[in-house]
Protein backbone atom coordinates (compact mmCIF):
# COMPACT_ATOMS: atom_id res chain seq x y z
CA UNK A 1 0.00 0.00 0.00
CA UNK A 2 3.19 2.68 1.16
CA UNK A 3 5.08 1.72 -2.27
CA UNK A 4 1.98 2.26 -4.27
CA UNK A 5 1.11 5.52 -2.89
CA UNK A 6 4.44 6.89 -3.15
CA UNK A 7 4.50 4.95 -6.77
CA UNK A 8 1.14 7.28 -7.41
CA UNK A 9 2.40 10.11 -5.85
CA UNK A 10 5.11 10.34 -8.67
CA UNK A 11 3.10 9.72 -11.44
CA UNK A 12 0.80 12.84 -10.10
CA UNK A 13 4.28 14.68 -10.09
CA UNK A 14 5.90 13.55 -12.99
CA UNK A 15 3.29 13.10 -15.87
CA UNK A 16 2.67 16.71 -16.57
CA UNK A 17 6.81 17.65 -16.34
CA UNK A 18 7.36 14.69 -18.62
CA UNK A 19 4.80 16.18 -21.31
CA UNK A 20 6.36 19.77 -20.57
CA UNK A 21 9.98 18.68 -20.89
CA UNK A 22 9.42 16.92 -24.13
CA UNK A 23 8.96 19.94 -27.40
CA UNK A 24 5.60 20.86 -28.98
CA UNK A 25 6.52 19.22 -31.83
CA UNK A 26 7.39 15.98 -30.86
CA UNK A 27 4.27 16.20 -28.34
CA UNK A 28 2.38 16.56 -31.37
CA UNK A 29 3.72 13.89 -33.83
CA UNK A 30 3.92 10.93 -31.07
CA UNK A 31 0.42 11.70 -29.89
CA UNK A 32 -1.44 12.26 -33.02
CA UNK A 33 -0.35 8.28 -33.54
CA UNK A 34 -1.42 7.61 -29.90
CA UNK A 35 -4.49 6.05 -28.23
CA UNK A 36 -6.78 8.62 -27.26
CA UNK A 37 -7.17 8.49 -23.48
CA UNK A 38 -8.60 11.10 -21.16
CA UNK A 39 -10.52 12.28 -18.68
CA UNK A 40 -13.81 13.55 -17.49
CA UNK A 41 -12.71 17.33 -16.64
CA UNK A 42 -13.91 20.54 -14.52
CA UNK A 43 -15.09 23.13 -16.75
CA UNK A 44 -14.72 26.31 -13.94
CA UNK A 45 -14.12 28.98 -15.84
CA UNK A 46 -15.62 27.91 -18.86
CA UNK A 47 -16.11 25.08 -21.05
CA UNK A 48 -12.85 25.72 -23.12
CA UNK A 49 -10.65 25.55 -19.96
CA UNK A 50 -11.07 21.62 -19.83
CA UNK A 51 -8.42 21.65 -23.03
CA UNK A 52 -6.07 23.29 -20.33
CA UNK A 53 -6.83 20.65 -17.73
CA UNK A 54 -6.45 18.18 -20.52
CA UNK A 55 -3.02 19.17 -21.11
CA UNK A 56 -1.89 18.84 -17.33
CA UNK A 57 -3.58 15.78 -16.87
CA UNK A 58 -1.69 14.19 -20.27
CA UNK A 59 -5.33 13.04 -21.83
CA UNK A 60 -5.33 13.31 -25.35
CA UNK A 61 -9.20 12.91 -25.31
CA UNK A 62 -11.36 14.48 -22.69
CA UNK A 63 -15.27 14.35 -21.25
CA UNK A 64 -17.13 17.53 -19.85
CA UNK A 65 -20.69 18.60 -19.08
CA UNK A 66 -21.14 21.67 -21.20
CA UNK A 67 -23.87 22.79 -18.51
CA UNK A 68 -24.95 21.85 -14.67
CA UNK A 69 -25.86 18.08 -15.17
CA UNK A 70 -28.13 19.10 -12.45
CA UNK A 71 -30.04 22.10 -13.24
CA UNK A 72 -32.66 22.52 -16.03
CA UNK A 73 -31.46 26.07 -16.55
CA UNK A 74 -29.70 25.76 -19.89
CA UNK A 75 -25.98 27.93 -20.63
CA UNK A 76 -25.21 29.09 -23.99
CA UNK A 77 -21.96 28.83 -25.45
CA UNK A 78 -19.73 32.09 -26.29
CA UNK A 79 -18.72 31.80 -29.64
CA UNK A 80 -15.27 33.56 -28.51
CA UNK A 81 -14.98 30.54 -25.99
CA UNK A 82 -16.10 27.64 -28.56
CA UNK A 83 -12.92 29.69 -30.43
CA UNK A 84 -11.01 29.01 -28.10
CA UNK A 85 -12.06 25.40 -27.64
CA UNK A 86 -11.21 24.91 -30.87
CA UNK A 87 -7.46 26.67 -31.28
CA UNK A 88 -6.28 24.68 -27.92
CA UNK A 89 -7.29 21.48 -29.43
CA UNK A 90 -5.62 21.75 -32.62
CA UNK A 91 -2.42 23.02 -30.92
CA UNK A 92 -2.54 20.15 -28.44
CA UNK A 93 -4.39 17.61 -30.69
CA UNK A 94 -6.79 16.99 -28.60
CA UNK A 95 -10.13 14.63 -29.29
CA UNK A 96 -12.38 13.42 -29.90
CA UNK A 97 -14.58 15.51 -27.42
CA UNK A 98 -17.38 14.48 -25.20
CA UNK A 99 -20.04 16.09 -23.69
CA UNK A 100 -22.06 14.20 -20.84
CA UNK A 101 -26.02 14.81 -21.54
CA UNK A 102 -27.63 16.20 -17.64
CA UNK A 103 -28.89 13.52 -15.19
CA UNK A 104 -31.86 15.27 -15.09
CA UNK A 105 -32.95 14.19 -18.83
CA UNK A 106 -35.81 11.50 -19.02
CA UNK A 107 -36.10 11.03 -23.15
CA UNK A 108 -38.67 8.19 -22.09
CA UNK A 109 -40.13 9.34 -18.70
CA UNK A 110 -44.19 8.04 -18.29
CA UNK A 111 -44.44 11.76 -17.44
CA UNK A 112 -45.63 14.11 -20.56
CA UNK A 113 -44.22 17.41 -19.07
CA UNK A 114 -40.56 15.59 -17.62
CA UNK A 115 -40.45 14.31 -21.57
CA UNK A 116 -41.17 17.93 -22.91
CA UNK A 117 -38.62 18.99 -20.51
CA UNK A 118 -36.87 16.21 -21.85
CA UNK A 119 -36.78 16.82 -25.36
CA UNK A 120 -36.11 21.13 -24.56
CA UNK A 121 -33.18 20.37 -22.86
CA UNK A 122 -31.86 17.82 -24.87
CA UNK A 123 -32.12 20.10 -28.27
CA UNK A 124 -30.01 22.26 -25.93
CA UNK A 125 -26.98 19.38 -25.68
CA UNK A 126 -27.24 19.12 -28.79
CA UNK A 127 -26.77 23.12 -29.61
CA UNK A 128 -24.15 23.16 -27.71
CA UNK A 129 -22.07 19.90 -28.34
CA UNK A 130 -22.65 21.17 -31.97
CA UNK A 131 -21.31 25.29 -31.08
CA UNK A 132 -18.19 23.43 -29.22
CA UNK A 133 -17.72 21.01 -32.03
CA UNK A 134 -17.85 18.37 -29.87
CA UNK A 135 -17.47 14.96 -31.39
CA UNK A 136 -20.11 12.77 -29.28
CA UNK A 137 -22.86 13.65 -26.61
CA UNK A 138 -23.46 10.58 -24.57
CA UNK A 139 -26.77 10.11 -23.44
CA UNK A 140 -28.25 7.47 -20.67
CA UNK A 141 -30.99 6.38 -22.72
CA UNK A 142 -33.87 6.73 -19.59
CA UNK A 143 -36.08 5.15 -17.48
CA UNK A 144 -39.35 3.38 -18.26
CA UNK A 145 -41.11 3.17 -14.83
CA UNK A 146 -44.78 3.13 -15.16
CA UNK A 147 -44.71 1.94 -18.66
CA UNK A 148 -43.15 -1.22 -20.47
CA UNK A 149 -39.70 -1.82 -21.72
CA UNK A 150 -40.99 -1.52 -25.14
CA UNK A 151 -42.76 1.49 -24.93
CA UNK A 152 -39.92 3.28 -23.13
CA UNK A 153 -37.81 2.48 -25.93
CA UNK A 154 -40.16 3.56 -28.53
CA UNK A 155 -40.59 6.55 -26.69
CA UNK A 156 -36.61 7.31 -26.23
CA UNK A 157 -36.55 7.18 -29.71
CA UNK A 158 -39.07 9.54 -30.67
CA UNK A 159 -37.96 12.00 -27.94
CA UNK A 160 -34.17 12.19 -29.37
CA UNK A 161 -35.66 12.76 -33.26
CA UNK A 162 -37.95 15.17 -31.75
CA UNK A 163 -34.87 16.96 -29.98
CA UNK A 164 -32.58 17.11 -33.07
CA UNK A 165 -35.21 17.82 -36.00
CA UNK A 166 -33.67 20.72 -37.93
CA UNK A 167 -30.15 21.14 -35.87
CA UNK A 168 -27.27 21.22 -38.24
CA UNK A 169 -25.28 17.99 -37.27
CA UNK A 170 -24.85 16.53 -41.12
CA UNK A 171 -22.21 18.21 -42.04
CA UNK A 172 -20.27 17.54 -38.77
CA UNK A 173 -18.35 14.25 -37.30
CA UNK A 174 -20.74 14.70 -34.32
CA UNK A 175 -22.75 11.90 -33.16
CA UNK A 176 -25.08 10.90 -30.03
CA UNK A 177 -24.04 7.92 -28.25
CA UNK A 178 -26.22 5.97 -26.08
CA UNK A 179 -24.36 4.61 -23.18
CA UNK A 180 -24.89 1.16 -21.45
CA UNK A 181 -26.51 1.64 -17.61
CA UNK A 182 -25.94 -0.05 -14.40
CA UNK A 183 -29.38 -1.77 -14.47
CA UNK A 184 -30.95 0.34 -11.87
CA UNK A 185 -34.49 -1.09 -12.08
CA UNK A 186 -36.87 0.48 -15.21
CA UNK A 187 -33.26 2.09 -16.65
CA UNK A 188 -33.42 1.23 -20.06
CA UNK A 189 -29.81 -0.33 -21.55
CA UNK A 190 -28.23 -2.02 -19.21
CA UNK A 191 -28.74 -4.91 -21.64
CA UNK A 192 -26.62 -4.70 -25.02
CA UNK A 193 -29.89 -5.78 -26.73
CA UNK A 194 -31.32 -2.39 -25.64
CA UNK A 195 -28.84 -0.55 -26.27
CA UNK A 196 -28.33 -2.14 -30.06
CA UNK A 197 -32.11 -1.58 -30.23
CA UNK A 198 -32.34 1.85 -29.69
CA UNK A 199 -29.51 2.88 -31.83
CA UNK A 200 -31.38 0.79 -34.71
CA UNK A 201 -34.66 2.69 -33.90
CA UNK A 202 -32.57 5.74 -34.27
CA UNK A 203 -30.00 5.75 -37.29
CA UNK A 204 -32.57 6.45 -40.12
CA UNK A 205 -33.01 10.03 -38.51
CA UNK A 206 -29.88 10.38 -36.22
CA UNK A 207 -26.39 10.36 -35.98
CA UNK A 208 -25.81 7.33 -33.58
CA UNK A 209 -23.04 5.30 -32.23
CA UNK A 210 -22.42 3.51 -28.88
CA UNK A 211 -20.78 4.65 -25.13
CA UNK A 212 -19.91 1.69 -23.24
CA UNK A 213 -19.04 1.97 -19.28
CA UNK A 214 -16.72 -0.78 -17.74
CA UNK A 215 -18.14 -0.37 -14.67
CA UNK A 216 -21.94 -0.25 -15.97
CA UNK A 217 -20.98 -3.66 -18.03
CA UNK A 218 -19.52 -5.58 -15.05
CA UNK A 219 -22.24 -4.63 -12.20
CA UNK A 220 -25.73 -5.30 -14.53
CA UNK A 221 -23.41 -8.73 -14.85
CA UNK A 222 -21.80 -9.01 -18.12
CA UNK A 223 -18.39 -11.11 -16.97
CA UNK A 224 -14.87 -8.73 -17.87
CA UNK A 225 -12.80 -9.73 -15.37
CA UNK A 226 -11.90 -13.48 -16.09
CA UNK A 227 -10.35 -14.14 -19.59
CA UNK A 228 -13.36 -16.42 -20.40
CA UNK A 229 -15.96 -14.20 -19.19
CA UNK A 230 -14.00 -11.18 -21.32
CA UNK A 231 -14.43 -13.37 -24.70
CA UNK A 232 -17.46 -13.80 -24.12
CA UNK A 233 -18.76 -10.30 -23.43
CA UNK A 234 -17.13 -9.07 -26.23
CA UNK A 235 -18.80 -11.91 -28.38
CA UNK A 236 -21.89 -10.39 -27.06
CA UNK A 237 -20.65 -6.96 -28.03
CA UNK A 238 -19.63 -7.79 -31.80
CA UNK A 239 -23.32 -9.45 -32.21
CA UNK A 240 -25.49 -6.84 -30.48
CA UNK A 241 -23.94 -3.06 -30.73
CA UNK A 242 -21.37 -4.05 -33.31
CA UNK A 243 -17.39 -3.36 -32.31
CA UNK A 244 -17.75 -0.16 -34.94
CA UNK A 245 -20.56 1.41 -33.36
CA UNK A 246 -18.64 1.62 -29.78
CA UNK A 247 -16.86 5.15 -30.52
CA UNK A 248 -16.36 5.68 -26.59
CA UNK A 249 -15.24 3.51 -23.55
CA UNK A 250 -15.98 4.68 -20.24
CA UNK A 251 -12.82 3.31 -18.31
CA UNK A 252 -14.00 3.18 -14.53
CA UNK A 253 -13.31 0.72 -12.00
CA UNK A 254 -16.21 -0.58 -9.98
CA UNK A 255 -16.67 -0.04 -5.86
CA UNK A 256 -19.93 -2.14 -6.14
CA UNK A 257 -19.21 -6.25 -6.79
CA UNK A 258 -20.21 -8.10 -9.98
CA UNK A 259 -23.85 -8.19 -11.16
CA UNK A 260 -25.13 -6.07 -8.14
CA UNK A 261 -26.68 -3.15 -10.91
CA UNK A 262 -25.14 -0.72 -7.57
CA UNK A 263 -23.36 2.20 -10.03
CA UNK A 264 -20.41 3.60 -8.02
CA UNK A 265 -16.90 4.57 -9.50
CA UNK A 266 -13.64 3.72 -8.49
CA UNK A 267 -10.19 4.47 -9.55
CA UNK A 268 -8.71 2.10 -12.20
CA UNK A 269 -7.25 -0.63 -10.74
CA UNK A 270 -8.46 -0.35 -7.29
CA UNK A 271 -12.15 -1.77 -7.46
CA UNK A 272 -13.80 -5.64 -8.19
CA UNK A 273 -12.85 -4.84 -11.55
CA UNK A 274 -8.90 -4.69 -11.54
CA UNK A 275 -6.05 -3.78 -13.69
CA UNK A 276 -5.77 -6.85 -15.97
CA UNK A 277 -9.61 -6.15 -17.58
CA UNK A 278 -8.57 -2.77 -18.69
CA UNK A 279 -5.15 -4.19 -19.74
CA UNK A 280 -6.97 -6.59 -22.10
CA UNK A 281 -9.38 -3.69 -23.12
CA UNK A 282 -6.60 -1.25 -24.11
CA UNK A 283 -4.94 -3.87 -26.01
CA UNK A 284 -8.02 -5.20 -28.01
CA UNK A 285 -7.74 -4.31 -31.45
CA UNK A 286 -11.31 -4.44 -32.41
CA UNK A 287 -11.48 -1.30 -29.96
CA UNK A 288 -8.74 0.69 -31.56
CA UNK A 289 -10.54 3.25 -32.93
CA UNK A 290 -12.06 4.09 -29.41
CA UNK A 291 -11.27 6.88 -27.36
CA UNK A 292 -10.99 5.67 -23.54
CA UNK A 293 -12.24 7.95 -20.57
CA UNK A 294 -12.41 7.35 -16.95
CA UNK A 295 -14.80 9.02 -15.23
CA UNK A 296 -13.66 8.18 -11.73
CA UNK A 297 -13.93 9.42 -8.14
CA UNK A 298 -11.60 13.23 -7.67
CA UNK A 299 -10.42 12.36 -4.10
CA UNK A 300 -7.52 14.79 -4.14
CA UNK A 301 -5.68 17.30 -6.37
CA UNK A 302 -4.14 15.07 -9.62
CA UNK A 303 -6.36 12.28 -9.33
CA UNK A 304 -7.34 12.55 -13.15
CA UNK A 305 -3.62 13.04 -14.37
CA UNK A 306 -3.45 9.26 -12.14
CA UNK A 307 -5.61 7.56 -13.48
CA UNK A 308 -4.96 8.71 -17.21
CA UNK A 309 -1.67 7.87 -16.25
CA UNK A 310 -3.05 4.29 -15.10
CA UNK A 311 -4.56 3.91 -18.12
CA UNK A 312 -1.34 4.99 -20.36
CA UNK A 313 0.84 2.22 -18.95
CA UNK A 314 -2.15 -0.49 -19.33
CA UNK A 315 -2.39 0.35 -22.73
CA UNK A 316 1.76 0.43 -22.78
CA UNK A 317 2.07 -3.22 -21.85
ZN1 LIG B 1 -20.18 6.36 -17.92
ZN1 LIG C 1 -21.74 5.23 -13.93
Amino acid sequence: MGERQADDTLRVHLLPKIMRSITLGEMKSSSSNKKRIGVHLGTAGGCWTAVNRAVEAAANTFQIFSSSPRMWRPSRIKPEDANKMRELRTRHDIGPVSIHASYLINLCSQTEAVRANSIVAFRGEVERALALGAEYLVLHPGSWKGLTRDEGLRLAAQSIERAIDGLPWQDSPFRILIENTAGAEFSLGSKLEQVAELVECLRPCAPVGVCLDTCHVHVAGYDIVSEDGYTETMLLVRDTVGFESVKVWHCNDAKAAFGSRLDRHEHIGEGTIGPAAFKRLLQDDRFAHCAFIAETPVDAPGDEARNVGVLRTLAAG
